[in-house]
């Protein structure tokens, strides 16, 4: 989609540095880490919200868990702990609306629930 910021991330119209990537995902650090690890798993494809997910992106959304699996080992936060965080909508805050997962972790994090 023109003008998303993470299509263009994903497309490498915009110069990131990929710490996984395949046909399907990809992910990178975020640009102002809320953790000393914080990274983006994105789908390639532009889904704007989790509001926006189908049957048909099941395998892929299954994907992003093993994913996120692997970079916290890869990363060293497996054992110690992480968080998974998806936004969803203005009170979600939301803020890039194309879907993405945060992986935090690197510290004790806040509760948030
Ligand atoms: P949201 O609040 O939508 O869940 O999170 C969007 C995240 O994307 C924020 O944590 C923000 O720092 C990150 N972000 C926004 N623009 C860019 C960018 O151009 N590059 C990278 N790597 N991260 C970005
Ligand atoms: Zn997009």
């Amino acid at each position: 989609m023109e003008d998303c910021i993470f299509c263009k991330i994903a497309n490498r119209e915009i110069n990131t540095e990929f710490l996984y990537e395949d046909s399907e995902l990809v992910a990178f650090r975020d640009i102002a880490p809320k953790a000393p690890v914080h990274i983006l798993i994105i789908p390639r494809k532009h889904i704007p919200t989790i509001n926006d997910l189908e049957e048909e992106d099941n395998q892929m959304v299954g994907k992003i868990y093993q994913v996120a699996k692997k970079l916290a080992e890869e990363y060293n936060i497996a054992e110690d702990g992480y968080r998974i965080v998806v936004n969803c909508n203005a009170n979600g805050g939301q803020v890039v609306y194309h879907l993405h997962f945060h992986l935090l972790g690197g510290e004790k994090l806040g509760d948030i629930c």
